[in-house]
């Protein structure tokens, strides 16, 4: 749609890191191709500020070492980590890095995970980082570390009795408030609009342009606003606001997780984050700083809130909306006393933590197993209508480049050369440091 100005309208439904990512590259190609002047950016969030949803607390930008029994979110996860440490700046992250990997000693098929979680590192990981590297002009030390001790296996007197083994990874974990910041700022300096506590409640196509009708979540009161293109990463709402513009409904399950949030400053221990795999014997902790711990227990009562025989939210055109369940205050105590409990029996140092919130978000996953995370990729649901939808937050900085890519008309020279699977260095111009 052109404006008054003869501008055209890019509306952005969601503020979480899919959103803002896809409207800083969008801004940013615009720039490259000198066009920024005609076109307006507009981000509208529900919430009263960006990054509430489901990227409020990020833990960690990792390469994969959770899904031994999945080799292709495991590699998604890889490149997604490389393409996003090379356009952010060193202050995103949190301070304490590295991840280790356990293998719990109550699994029965503990040998064999072992095994998967080592092959990953030894025959993924390590090449594709070598050629990343080398095609990054061998700045060897400019992602994770030199990769000859990007990890290591675990040696087993280092191992508490919870645990069979394990690797250590060089990974990184974020620093949520600095990164909030950070993109706040790239926000500004882009001249991005963003309408806060506004909900797109729903879309039409009219001609070239698509109506949304935008609700002030305070006042209650509705206006309709026009946009030629939009990218709608709204998470849960994604595919609902999809299917008015595309009867459509995409194979994606919807889960709902608990992550709990800890002070740790009473706790004297590793600084490490720490990944227990998998299943009733698994558990992350996932330290932030000093202070502040994220933790998640992957099982029913603790951080997965549906019931066995409800695991997952299907989709389908009667049922394109995740009613966020309703816990009252008691249960929440009992999960928060519940995920004390098994975190710090797997990890006795962490005894003294203090679980301080329990933000509840929804999951997505193409897949029936919930550990199975692989990328969606972002797609074209209509024309000019483009759902971004990143599975990890590490998967952001790719699904933000697939859309440019869906875009040939603005995108073709701003991507010359570059292919996410054989040359993935991102152009300068993307590059937020
Ligand atoms: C427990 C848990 C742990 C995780 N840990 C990690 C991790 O360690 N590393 C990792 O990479 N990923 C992790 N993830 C995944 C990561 O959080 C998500 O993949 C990512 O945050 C998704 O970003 P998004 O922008 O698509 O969604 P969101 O951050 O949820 O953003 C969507 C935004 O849209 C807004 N919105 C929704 N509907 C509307 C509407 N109708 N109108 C206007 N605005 C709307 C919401 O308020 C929200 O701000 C984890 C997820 C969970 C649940």
């Amino acid at each position: 749609m052109h404006t008054m100005e003869n501008k055209t309208d890019i509306a952005i439904i969601g503020g979480g890191i899919g959103g803002v990512m896809a409207a800083l590259f969008l801004s940013r190609t615009l720039k490259f191709n000198r066009s920024r002047n005609l076109y307006n950016i507009t981000i509208y969030e529900k919430e009263h500020a960006i990054l509430k949803g489901a990227s409020n607390e990020l833990a960690r930008l990792h390469f994969g070492g959770e899904y031994p029994r999945d080799p292709s979110t495991a590699q998604d996860c890889v490149t997604g980590a490389i393409l996003f440490s090379q356009i952010f700046p060193s202050s995103v992250y949190s301070a304490i890095t590295g991840v280790d990997y356990l293998v719990s000693a109550k699994n029965d098929d503990k040998e064999e995970l072992l095994e998967k979680l080592v092959h990953h590192y030894e025959t993924f990981v390590k090449p594709v980082c070598t050629r990343f590297y080398a095609q990054l002009h061998n700045k060897a030390d400019f992602l994770f570390g030199d990769v000859a001790t990007l990890f290591r296996k675990i040696e087993p007197v280092e191992l508490t009795e919870n645990f069979f083994g394990g690797i250590h990874s060089n990974e990184l974990g974020f620093n949520s408030s600095a990164l909030n910041t950070f993109l706040h700022a790239k926000i500004k300096e882009e001249e991005i609009d963003v309408k806060y506590s506004v909900a797109i409640t729903d879309a039409a196509k009219n001609g070239d342009t698509y109506i949304l009708t935008a609700k002030d979540v305070l006042t209650e009161k509705e206006q309709n606003i026009s946009a030629g293109i939009v990218v709608n990463a709204s998470w849960e709402n994604c595919l609902a606001l999809n299917y008015k513009i595309k009867k459509e409904v995409p194979a994606i399950r919807g889960y709902w997780r608990a992550l709990a949030i800890a002070d740790i400053s009473r706790c004297d221990g590793a600084n490490d984050s720490k990944f227990a795999l998998i299943g009733k014997s698994g558990g992350m902790y996932s330290p932030v700083n000093d202070k502040k711990a994220i933790l998640y227990v992957p099982e029913y009562g603790c951080s997965f809130i549906n019931d066995e025989n409800n695991e997952c939210h299907l989709f389908s055109e009667t049922n394109l909306i995740m009613k966020k369940p309703v816990i009252s205050d008691s249960e929440i105590e009992e999960r928060k006393q519940k995920i004390h409990e098994h975190i710090s029996s797997l990890f006795p140092f962490l005894k003294n933590m203090i679980i301080v919130g329990l933000p509840v978000n929804p999951t997505f996953s193409k897949d029936d197993e919930l550990h199975k995370r692989a990328h969606i990729k972002t797609w074209e649901v209509g024309k000019n209508w483009f759902s971004v939808f990143p599975a990890k937050a590490t998967f952001a900085v790719r699904a933000a480049i697939e859309l440019i890519a869906l875009m040939p008309s603005v995108s073709s020279e701003a991507l010359k050369g570059f292919c996410i699977d054989t040359h993935p260095v991102v152009p300068a111009i993307f590059h937020l440091k």
